[in-house]
């Protein structure tokens, strides 16, 4: 997978991987449980047209997003199918949801009175806090989720919970976990005792559908798993035969040079060769979402199938390495920062341990100048 593109910095996107991950995922979950993958922050920074438009051929039509706008960015490109925004939209905006038939979370019960108060009907999803204290309305609040039942123009198509504590399985955690889904269930029994219909109901993000299959309802709201990677290195690597990274990220090297023994390179004195040593230039930098914290040689780039060490700061629009033990890199060289390259691979999880993060903000955070190709 090399050298497909010619731009400066890309991201190649592998079709059949997306495709093998929504099967497995799938295959988790009963056939009537729907995947709804969380195409947020451009699809955790892949290209969420690229990405819905694939889904949607793969048969996937329901998605979430963090905000109206993505949602309308959306369906400008022509995606169809349900698309549920997860979090809030000013009331200026909910026009927006009428005309491009997007479905709103109802983060808790005076936000419901603002949606019903624009006058004309809105699907909506009722956001339940079972302990995450983000968004939702408390559970412990049933006469509030019966008023809003009760809202005139809401159409309430779902209820769902977000599960704070699934990745990890720790006894505290999956005490927690048992804790927010009971809970999610007295709500639900709560207000089908007092006679209001049931909507649609989701509980389960990446984490719950790799680890409590069983929660599976109406749907599973899968983002970072879909994807193929996980939130660290550990679980990328022990579900890395169930789940293929989507992703690879590449530059170019710019130009390659000399530089002898005392002479510094880059901004600020911040690496200066001990010894005579040969450096390339690449055309990608923290603007593109290359972490300026793996400067100093505290990450590495993949360049002929070999490791070549980051050197001094990373600039916003370039970054050097050290090719000294490379000597057939060049000028118009394909580097792979995410991916694999002749037998090695960084996975996206790598370079989130290296800066003492997680994948999703690496992958998130990649930058708007790259070109993205689905191949
Ligand atoms: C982002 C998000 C998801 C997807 O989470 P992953 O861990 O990436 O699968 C699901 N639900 C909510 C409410 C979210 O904000």
């Amino acid at each position: 997978m090399e050298n497909h593109y010619d731009g400066r910095a890309w991201i190649e996107l592998n079709r059949s991987a997306l495709a093998e991950n929504v099967k497995f995922l799938q295959s988790r979950l009963p056939k009537d449980c729907k995947l709804m993958p969380a195409i947020k922050a451009n699809a955790y920074g892949h290209g969420a047209d690229l990405v819905a438009k694939e889904l949607l051929r793969l048969g996937v039509d329901s998605f979430c997003v963090a905000e109206i706008m993505e949602a309308v960015a959306l369906r400008t490109q022509g995606i169809t199918g349900e698309i549920l925004v997860l979090g809030y939209t000013h009331p200026t905006q909910f026009s927006l949801l009428k005309q491009y038939q997007i479905m709103q979370t109802v983060v808790d019960y005076d936000y419901a009175k603002q949606l019903n108060d624009y006058g004309e009907q809105l699907h909506v999803h009722i956001g339940i806090d079972t302990g995450m204290h983000r968004l939702g309305e408390r559970s412990e609040n049933i006469d509030a989720f019966c008023e809003i039942f009760k809202m005139k123009n809401l159409i309430i198509d779902g209820m769902f919970t977000h599960l704070s504590a699934v990745d990890a399985m720790g006894a505290a955690e999956q005490d927690f976990t048992n804790t927010q889904v009971e809970t999610f269930y007295q709500v639900v029994t709560a207000l089908q005792e007092r006679g209001f219909r049931c909507p649609k109901l989701h509980l389960q993000s990446s984490y719950g559908v790799l680890n409590y299959p069983e929660l599976a309802e109406d749907y599973a709201r899968v983002g970072i798993a879909l994807y193929g990677v996980l939130s660290n290195r550990a679980d990328t690597k022990k579900w890395r035969s169930c789940l293929t990274p989507v992703l690879s990220l590449h530059t170019r090297v710019v130009c390659v040079r000399d530089l002898y023994q005392g002479e510094s390179a880059g901004y600020g004195l911040q690496y200066i060769a001990d010894e005579d040593r040969r450096i390339a230039t690449l055309a990608l930098g923290y603007a593109d979402g290359l972490p300026r914290s793996l400067s100093k040689g505290r990450g590495y780039v993949l360049i002929h199938g070999k490791k070549a060490p980051i050197i001094g700061l990373i600039c916003m629009d370039q970054a050097m390495i050290d090719v000294t033990e490379i000597p057939e890199a060049a000028e118009g060289d394909v580097v792979t920062v995410i991916g694999s390259s002749e037998g090695e691979e960084i996975l996206a999880s790598d370079l989130a341990d290296w800066c003492g993060t997680i994948t999703n903000e690496i992958l998130s955070r990649l930058g708007q100048r790259l070109e993205r190709v689905m191949m």
